[in-house]
């Protein structure tokens, strides 16, 4: 009965592999969440907003607690000064910022490029807006993806009116460098275009490597939603308390749309992520730590199983190809695996589109779980080794 716009988008494998791995208790290394708690602090704020009355709607651009540390975050990790009243917007998650940046701000005549693989909410939302996508590509390039402009050139077109970017990346892993980020915005300026940018793991970036926001670059700063979420940030991905920065003419058009889509999200939580981005600086920067550690468990573990892997500098996530161990069809393979082994992973399938041929035998690896947990992973893998 689902829609026609939306029924291409109405299930995903995403759920079909969670299932599978809850009825063969596997151990999940397929959906990207943590198995650890965020700041104590942060959780004793939201209880305590709770305990002392706090559950009310809250003003529908969020908290002002909120959105003052969002824009002090803002200032400390780009420098661009943006007003919490006009140019924050905290929306619940940075699912509903997307949605919102897309159906509040594209026409259903214009056009919105996405870069494949790309995280499966995009094309659904843009089916919301009614709008067209156009699929652009990352390549591998020296063992990194890396953006393939030419695919993203023949994607914009005098209708483009946003382009979806994620870095760092999922599912590969990839930190865009700046020259692909400046590829971007170069063509943002010829076609008069806005850049979406998902930057949800904007503090997961490993070996060293910096993020960029493209929102940095010289002139993008206009034309640039930064979209960025407590959820990876803090390990509260169950909180769903996201937001949005951007020039307060593009935010508006976010909030129009937002205000009836849910409103508001819950007030003690947006209490909570607020006193963690104002007390917890450090935990943030110990979570890289701590996950650039188990990337490099997981890496241990899957090469000495035999996989190809193509390890990124950023987020929960690396990319393997089965191939070495007989595997050609991913997506097959992936559903097999948790009843077989009882480890869970999904293929690239769903993060894919008008290229999918390419992908379609890669699969990606979540590294957010206990060391211990990742032992275990490891131990059972060992089955597949030839
Ligand atoms: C997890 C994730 C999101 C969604 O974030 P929420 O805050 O949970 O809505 C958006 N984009 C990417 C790339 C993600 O990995």
């Amino acid at each position: 009965m689902t829609v026609r716009r939306l029924a291409p988008h109405s299930t995903t494998i995403f759920a079909e592999v969670s299932q599978l791995a809850t009825r063969h208790d596997a151990i999940n290394l397929g959906q990207g969440f943590p198995d650890t708690d965020g700041p104590a602090s942060m959780i004793e704020a939201a209880a305590r907003a709770m305990r002392e009355g706090h559950n009310q709607y809250p003003p529908g651009a969020g908290v002002t607690e909120l959105r003052q540390a969002i824009a002090e975050l803002e200032r400390s990790r780009t420098g661009l000064v943006r007003d919490p009243d006009t140019e924050v917007l905290v929306t619940v998650g940075a699912t509903e910022a997307i949605a919102g940046a897309v159906v509040g701000l594209v026409e259903s005549d214009d056009e919105v490029v996405v870069i494949e693989p790309y995280y499966d909410s995009y094309a659904a939302t843009i089916a919301m807006a009614g709008a067209t996508r156009r699929p652009a590509r990352m390549v591998l390039k020296d063992g990194r993806f890396r953006l393939d402009v030419d695919s993203l050139r023949a994607a914009f077109s005098p209708r483009t009116r946003a382009v979806l970017v994620n870095t760092p990346h999922n599912p590969t892993g990839a930190v865009l460098p700046r020259e692909d980020l400046e590829q971007i915005a170069a063509l943002c300026h010829e076609f008069d275009a806005i850049a979406i940018s998902d930057e949800v793991y904007e503090h997961l970036t490993f070996d060293g490597i910096e993020h960029v926001s493209i929102s940095t670059l010289p002139g993008m700063a206009e034309r640039t939603l930064r979209i960025s979420s407590a959820g990876k940030m803090l390990n509260c991905t169950g909180w769903k308390v996201g937001w949005v920065t951007g020039p307060a003419d593009l935010v508006a058009g976010v909030r129009a749309a937002k205000q009836y889509m849910s409103f508001t999200g819950a007030t003690p939580l947006q209490l909570g992520v607020a006193h963690a981005l104002q007390h917890e600086q450090q935990w943030i920067d110990s979570l890289r730590d701590g996950m650039q550690a188990r990337r490099d468990q997981l890496v241990d573990v899957l090469t000495g199983v035999g996989f190809d892997l193509v390890v990124g500098q950023g987020t929960y996530f690396l990319t393997a190809d089965p191939r070495p161990l007989g595997v050609t069809d991913a997506a097959a393979w992936c559903l097999d695996l948790p009843g077989r082994i009882g480890v869970a992973a999904v293929p690239f399938a769903p993060f894919t589109d008008r290229f999918a041929g390419e992908w379609s035998h890669l699969v990606r690896f979540a590294f957010c779980k206990r060391p211990e947990v990742l032992d275990e992973a490891g131990r059972r893998l060992q089955a597949l080794k030839r």
